[in-house]
């Protein structure tokens, strides 16, 4: 801790080094395949929002910041997923570079894997489903890894030995890792990391428990229609995703018994107006880099690293 305090406070010098150059040149490279995959799949960039009067309400337990706006209070945004969905109001399929801001607990920066301020690459497709979205996370992380590979000299300042995927990565069900991990909602860090360690390959979870995520996954047979990549070596979670509750009526419902309706209220005119049902997945730009660069911490993988519990 005390150690990554320091680093961050002198991130002027370190950001210098050949190290954290070639971290931030195989993060270039990783942006640039990410567009690149996604526009070629018919995806259209849109320019993503930094505050709004509500925000994803779903990123478990961490807080979210606020401020005032006018007279508003308005909220840093911890995700877009609201506004994906507006976005499909133009286009069958969006993706945007995300910033987030995520007040985790102060605890999470031993788990190596938590920023306070991280981006995501969030993309949404109108009329798709959980399946269809696996298939293209599997393509779109095989991409990239291939892209980053030819970052020879960089992998080679970072000792990283990529290793070569060939999809479709393996999806299991959430149901069959309640018993055997005793859990019933979303797995606790500490077990994801042993489940990544475990592995060789990346690995997909789907279905989850319906209550154990955001009001905005839609509950199809009992389970919400949501998944999670989840990278191998220990790196764990880096996509989470999946099928969205899209009709005003159920959302209005969800809201209500939370007694939260009344600051949704652009949200819930909008599903009054209509939007197409949809999938699509988050994947944080900084935990991939971790990934790809094989980083113990993944304060590393952001050039003005905010972490948590560090002011
Ligand atoms: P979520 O929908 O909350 O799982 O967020 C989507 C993705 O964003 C995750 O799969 C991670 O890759 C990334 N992410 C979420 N929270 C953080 C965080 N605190 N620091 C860095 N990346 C994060
Ligand atoms: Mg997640």
């Amino acid at each position: 801790m005390k150690s990554i305090e320091d680093a961050v406070r002198l991130r002027y010098l370190n950001i210098r080094s050949d190290r954290s150059r070639a971290i931030l040149k195989i993060q270039h490279v990783l942006i640039g395949a990410l567009r690149e995959f996604l526009a070629a799949r018919g995806f259209c960039q849109v320019l993503a929002p930094v505050v709004g009067p509500v925000t994803d309400p779903g990123i478990r337990g961490a807080g979210i910041a606020h401020f005032d706006f006018y007279g508003t209070s308005y909220t840093i945004m911890s995700s877009m997923i609201l506004y994906k969905q507006m976005a499909l109001g133009a286009f069958e399929s969006v993706f945007s570079l995300s910033p987030n801001v995520r007040l985790e607990e102060a605890s999470t920066v031993d788990t190596g894997r938590h920023l306070a301020e991280f981006y995501q690459l969030d993309l949404e497709s109108a009329r798709k489903s959980c399946q269809e979205m696996m298939d293209l996370g599997d393509g779109l992380v095989c991409h990239c890894i291939e892209a980053v590979r030819e970052c020879s000299q960089e992998l080679d300042i970072l000792g990283r030995d990529l290793p070569s995927f060939s999809p479709p990565f393996k999806r299991i069900a959430h149901r069959t890792l309640e018993e055997e991990l005793s859990i019933q909602g979303e797995i606790p860090f500490e077990k994801e990391h042993d489940l990544s360690r475990a592995s060789s390959e990346p690995f997909w979870v789907y279905d989850y428990p319906v209550g154990s995520r955001g009001f905005y996954y839609i509950e199809r047979d009992g389970t919400l229609k949501s998944m999670d990549l989840i990278m191998p070596e220990g790196f764990g979670e880096v996509v989470s995703g999946g099928e969205r509750e899209y009709r005003y009526e159920q959302v209005k419902a969800l809201l209500d018994r939370e007694g939260v309706a009344h600051e949704y209220s652009w949200y819930l005119d909008m599903l009054k107006a209509g939007i197409p049902p949809s999938a699509g997945f988050g994947l944080g730009v900084e935990r991939f880099t971790r990934y790809l660069c094989g980083l113990d911490h993944i304060w590393e993988s952001s050039p003005f690293p905010k972490v948590p519990g560090i002011p």
